[in-house]
């Protein structure tokens, strides 16, 4: 007995690379689309009329007349445990480490406590209809104990690690080079591709590991290819010049990694503001992907991501866009990409809806090497999808109504969009919010 469903609604989603073609032309949009859902994955998309000859006798359709039907959002730079310090007034990088995160990470060593916030973390995602994320979790191999357990309660597909930090943080976050190696080895051979969960080698950067951990960290990810790397790059000038005093030999701060063999294909890198073109061209190389995070950018004054030049389509990075939670302001994609948009006119380029879309989407998931898993609504794909509501209050209602393309309704969803504007979240094939 086969589990099927079918949505009905304007289906939109992503033929090719909107920043390597025509926008307009990537972006594939179903005005009135059905998708069938068999056994958690999508097996057939199209126009709702050509379509519903294929729809399996008895299967139950849910029609969303006036909304999108959208592949769920990516999130890829993200910190479960700093859920409770969002908003925290008045520093930058280093100080705002030392005053707001570091005492808010302590707390994971109680399970309990991680548990609690696992789950609210895993929902308030959802509710802003994100449906994977690669995750930080703290020093403690207990708080990835909880977060995995928690997403795989809810078959979430989700990056995840534990923290390696082995100084220059407080006494009672600090691993060991060998302990944290020991401890991320059994998390990884017990979570990663147990079911939908996937495990992230995580420094948290390289001012609070010693040479010896990157390297062992290096040597954890050379025993198996598929398992991810996550960590944070040239965010803050203090921190690159500190970079700079703690590793003379290395040319720049990305050579750090590269030098302990953690630049390759799944490596995520947080940021990347000040960054140089062979940098660049090392990350276009290497396969490895950077995570832009606009509103934890602005929020902390860290910068501008150059991420037209990292697009430059004659050497390509792979890019995903991160909400960065502590520093990020909110958890909803959407609004990532209000402040992307204005980060890229900031820096003389224009973000066409659809480039902003596909980076939330199937762009995402191409920088996490999963595009043949998820990020697009077609036959095969696992069916993580989101139901956007472009008309959640009132005000977005009236814009809508001026809305002449599909083009400009995406427009106005990320400049005034946020979790409001989802009105359910569907993760293989099995709906998981819907908005009161
Ligand atoms: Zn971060």
């Amino acid at each position: 007995m086969h589990d099927t469903l079918a949505l009905r609604g304007r289906v939109v989603t992503f033929r090719d690379n909107p920043f390597v073609t025509d926008p307009v032309a990537a972006l594939h949009h179903e005005e009135d689309g059905l998708v069938i859902i068999r056994d958690g994955r999508i097996e057939r998309m199209g126009a709702y009329a050509d379509t519903l000859p294929h729809l399996p006798a008895g299967t139950q359709v849910v029609h969303y007349p006036d909304c999108l039907i959208s592949a769920g959002f990516v999130d890829t730079h993200v910190h479960y445990p700093q859920l409770p310090m969002i908003a925290a007034y008045g520093e930058q990088l280093l100080e705002w480490l030392e005053r707001y995160t570091f005492p808010t990470e302590s707390r994971f060593c109680d399970p309990a406590h991680a548990h609690d916030i696992a789950r609210r973390f895993l929902t308030e995602l959802l509710r802003c209809g994100t449906t994977t994320a690669a995750v930080f979790c703290t020093v403690h191999p207990q708080s990835v104990e909880a977060f995995f357990t928690e997403s795989e309660r809810l078959n979430t597909l989700m990056i995840a690690g534990k923290v390696l930090m082995d100084r220059n943080a407080p006494p009672d976050l600090r691993d060991t080079a060998q302990g944290g190696y020991d401890d991320s080895l059994a998390l990884m051979e017990h979570w990663h591709g147990r079911g939908r969960q996937m495990y992230a080698v995580t420094p948290r950067f390289a001012p609070t590991s010693s040479e010896e951990q990157l390297e062992l960290a290096g040597a954890l990810l050379a025993r198996d290819d598929s398992v991810f790397m996550q960590t944070h790059l040239a965010e803050n000038v203090d921190e690159v010049a500190w970079v700079r005093q703690l590793f003379p030999a290395r040319r720049s701060y990305l050579d750090v990694y590269a030098h302990a063999g953690l630049v390759r294909p799944r490596a995520i890198l947080g940021h990347a503001i000040h960054v140089d073109e062979p940098d660049l061209a090392t990350c276009h190389d290497s396969g490895c992907a950077l995570a832009h995070c606009p509103t934890s950018n602005l929020f902390l004054g860290s910068g501008s991501f150059r991420l037209f030049d990292a697009m430059d389509p004659r050497r390509p990075v792979r890019v995903g866009l991160g909400t960065d939670i502590g520093a990020g302001t909110s958890l909803s994609q959407l609004q990532s990409l209000n402040e992307a948009y204005k980060i890229a006119q900031g820096t003389g380029h224009r973000l066409h809806p659809a480039q902003a879309f596909w980076l939330a989407t199937a762009g995402g998931a191409r920088a996490l090497h999963l595009d043949h898993r998820i990020g697009t609504i077609a036959p095969g794909m696992e069916a993580d999808l989101c139901i956007l509501d472009p008309a959640a209050t009132p005000l977005q209602a009236l814009r809508a109504q001026s809305c002449d393309s599909i083009s400009d309704l995406l427009f106005s969803l990320m400049m005034l969009g946020d979790d409001r504007s989802i009105r359910a979240t569907y993760v293989a094939g099995r709906k998981v919010h819907e908005r009161a």
